[in-house]
């Protein structure tokens, strides 16, 4: 079958626009935290994409086995390179001698068919090796990757790994041993054009997955407690309003404990500030583990703390306060650092509380009430 579109024109377009890419993930990558991992493989695997096309457009105007084997040798580069960007940006061990093994093997086999000359074998163990590649790849994000991003990259990916297997398999019958890379058959065709779209779409997908990640790691900075990793003050206040509309709504009963170390100024002198930072910091891993799911805990301020418990009434809410205070009172956080107990203040939705602040006044009494009456108590 005949195809109107020129591979070659296709191969032309698709090295330029992907050194443009791979200029602009570059470009950007000052832009983003040092934090964020994985920009560099990133950037350099369109690079490599577009030096492959580049070379492989070279058809005819240099030896043939040049040709091939520099191509083939940067494609399998910049779809490793993909893949170790995926790595590095989740964490993971980059398997650069692994995939640079079995790359290494693959070209091997294909410049024994460039001497011995079959279009067709090369064509399969060419694919086979970079679907191999992209299906590790994909298989990597679809256990780590997250949002839509991640979505984008891992549909490319399979559409990209499809395309790749199945013109493999269409080597046994659309092509013969003395098949070309720029035959103008549609086979060929899509097959050409569809590393364009990948390189295209993984490119933009990659960049987007570490927007996503700048925009989380900025939302986590703006909603948690550095020292102790307990949502700020503005951000459990802001969940507790929102759950108190939830009680004007629809009744849903909502409960509030704020709850303050005892004798915690004696620690600070007795043991030095870095070991109350650690009672804080272990104190709030203590509560956690008491909490249910849908419980919120924030830091109030200094040593006190506050806990919003959504659809439960008072006795829940008494129970739940004294589980906690008896995990604080019992608990030896860690080596060195030394147990603290607290006091706790319960307060619940009642009929006329117009917001919050009614709920925390009343616990605030009760706290107080607490610590009028020997600490280490809920009231
Ligand atoms: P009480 O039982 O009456 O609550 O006694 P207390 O000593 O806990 O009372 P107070 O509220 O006066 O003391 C709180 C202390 O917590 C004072 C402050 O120096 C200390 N503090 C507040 N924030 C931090 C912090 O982030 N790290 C450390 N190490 N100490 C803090
Ligand atoms: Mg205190
Ligand atoms: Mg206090």
């Amino acid at each position: 079958m005949q195809s109107s579109l020129d591979p070659r024109s296709i191969t032309v377009m698709t090295a330029l626009m992907a050194a443009v890419l791979g200029a602009v993930l570059l470009g950007v990558r000052r832009n983003y935290p040092a934090g964020i991992r994985g920009l560099l493989p990133w950037a350099l695997a369109p690079m490599a994409c577009a030096a492959a096309a580049g070379v492989y457009a070279m058809q005819g105007l240099a030896p043939d086995f040049v040709v091939a084997q520099t191509g083939n040798a940067l494609l399998l580069t910049g779809c490793g390179l993909f893949y170790f960007g995926t790595q590095r940006f989740h964490g993971r061990r980059v398997t650069w001698r692994f995939w640079g093994a079995i790359g290494l093997a693959s070209l091997a086999v294909l410049t024994w068919f460039l001497i011995h000359p079959d279009y067709r074998v090369r064509l399969v163990v060419f694919t086979a090796t970079m679907s191999a590649c992209v299906f590790a790849h994909a298989r990597l994000l679809a256990r780590e990757g997250r949002g839509f991003a991640a979505r984008l990259v891992l549909v490319t990916l399979l559409l990209q790994a499809a395309v790749l297997v199945l013109r493999g398999l269409a080597a046994f019958w659309v092509d013969g041993a003395a098949s070309s890379r720029f035959a103008m058959t549609t086979v060929q065709t899509v097959y050409i054009a569809s590393y364009c779209f990948s390189v295209l779409l993984l490119s933009v997908g990659v960049l987007l997955m570490a927007s996503e990640r700048v925009r989380e790691e900025f939302e986590l900075l703006a909603t948690r407690d550095a020292l102790t990793g307990a949502l700020t003050r503005r951000a459990v206040l802001q969940a507790g309003e929102d759950e108190f509309g939830r009680w004007l709504r629809y009744g849903q009963p909502l409960s509030l404990l704020l709850l303050d170390l005892d004798h915690f100024k004696q620690i600070n002198d007795r043991h030095g500030h870095l070991t109350g930072d650690r009672v804080l910091a272990a104190s709030v891993a203590t509560m956690r583990e008491e909490l249910r799911v849908n419980d919120r805990l924030g830091r109030y301020g200094g040593e006190e703390f506050v806990i919003l418990l959504p659809s439960t009434a008072a006795d829940a809410a008494r129970a739940s306060a004294e589980r906690i205070r008896a995990a604080l009172a019992a608990h030896e956080p860690a080596p060195g650092v030394p147990p603290c107990s607290a006091s706790i203040g319960v307060a619940w939705s009642q009929p006329g509380d117009t917001g919050l602040d009614a709920l925390l006044a009343r616990a605030d009494e009760a706290l107080y009430r607490a610590k009028a009456q020997g600490r280490n108590r809920v009231e």
